[in-house]
């Protein structure tokens, strides 16, 4: 068992996070790391509307008695989300965390905040990790180079950037970026974080609602297997690469790029065919560097089984030997 001020501000029994992932956080994968122990937040912006919304959590509700919340990502969008009424079902429905990605929260923080909603703000960077403490988010998870999806654009890892947001706020950390097991546990607890957050990890999952290609591509790719596109848009993402990756840098590269000549390979429709039929060259799959940890695909509850024990065996053994006594004279 760790207790952190993460298991304690969420309720759980691990300082485990299945953050947001588009098209993949939904009920199945949610309830799964519910029941395994830690929270998962399922992606509002996965459903094409509040009402859809609603449905998932009352299944998710099904599947777990167990606490867990829903993310909403502020980023640019092809199709514009009504956010206050993915907010409102949130409340309706009695959702006690929010997970927000992205851009500044703020314009919500009253909608949400006063629903008794703790907010979790998902950032890449110690700047932003201090706005989001100013305007009254409850935690921040902070998202390092490594990181799947939207790393930013200050390429900072998480080695430099969750001890330095330690320094700078007060609030309970997620650490996030680069993480998938009971090394990165410590490490991150080390750097001065209360958690971890998991997402291409949880992807390569049993429960995970996708592909088994997609499974076993993040089995079979390592951490140099993939590529950041968008750079030229300033909106950066960390994809696996294939043949549609190399199409897209290659647009890039010839300067002056609009999102509208890149959205046949990158639009998030694309993505959730890719996801369902298992086409891998097909779009675009955000995928983090920790791919070269993933080397097989177990249910989640032995996932956060075998994180929790290499943590604590960790902790336990190699730490407890090697903290010696100071010789006395
Ligand atoms: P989408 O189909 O609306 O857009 C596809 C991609 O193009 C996204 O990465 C988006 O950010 C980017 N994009 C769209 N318009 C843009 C513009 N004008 N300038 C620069 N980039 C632009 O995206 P989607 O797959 O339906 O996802 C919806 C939203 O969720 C997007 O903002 C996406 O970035 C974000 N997202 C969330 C998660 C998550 O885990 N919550 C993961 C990946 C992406």
């Amino acid at each position: 068992m760790l207790k952190t001020r993460i298991t304690e501000m969420f309720g759980i029994e691990r300082p485990i996070v299945q953050g947001g992932l588009m098209w993949i956080a939904r009920a199945e994968l949610t309830s799964a790391v519910a029941n395994a122990g830690g929270i998962g937040f399922m992606t509002a912006l996965s459903f094409p509307d509040a009402d859809a919304l609603r449905t998932e959590i009352r299944k998710c509700r099904e599947m777990t008695e167990k606490p867990f919340g829903v993310n909403l990502t502020f980023l640019p969008t092809l199709r514009p989300p009504d956010y206050p009424a993915y907010i409102n079902v949130c409340i309706e429905e009695g959702v006690k965390f929010i997970e927000t990605a992205g851009r500044n929260p703020e314009p919500y923080m009253e909608q949400i905040k006063s629903a008794g909603i703790k907010v979790v703000h998902k950032c890449t960077s110690v700047r932003h990790a201090i706005k989001a403490e100013k305007i009254g988010c409850d935690v921040v998870s902070i998202d390092g180079f490594e990181a799947a999806g939207h790393p930013g654009e200050d390429d900072v890892t998480s080695l430099i950037l969750i001890p330095l947001t330690r320094d700078a706020i007060d609030l309970p950390i997620i650490a996030s970026g680069g993480f998938a097991d009971g090394r990165g546990l410590v490490g991150a607890l080390g750097l001065g974080a209360d958690g971890m957050n998991m997402g291409t990890r949880f992807v390569a999952t049993k429960e995970a609602p996708v592909h088994d290609n997609v499974k076993q591509a993040l089995v079979d790719h390592g951490e140099r297997d993939t590529r950041l596109i968008m750079r030229t848009l300033r909106n950066t993402e960390r994809v696996l690469h294939n043949n549609a990756v190399d199409k897209v840098l290659e647009i890039e590269s010839k300067g002056d790029t609009k999102i509208e000549d890149i959205v046949p390979y990158v639009s998030g429709l694309v993505g959730q065919e890719m996801l369902e039929d298992g086409d891998m060259e097909k779009g675009v799959l955000s995928a983090g560097q920790c791919m070269g940890f993933i080397r097989d695909i177990p249910t989640c509850r032995e996932l956060l089984d075998r994180i929790m024990a290499e943590a604590e065996q960790i902790i336990n053994e190699k730490f407890a030997q090697a903290v010696t006594q100071p010789i006395t004279n």
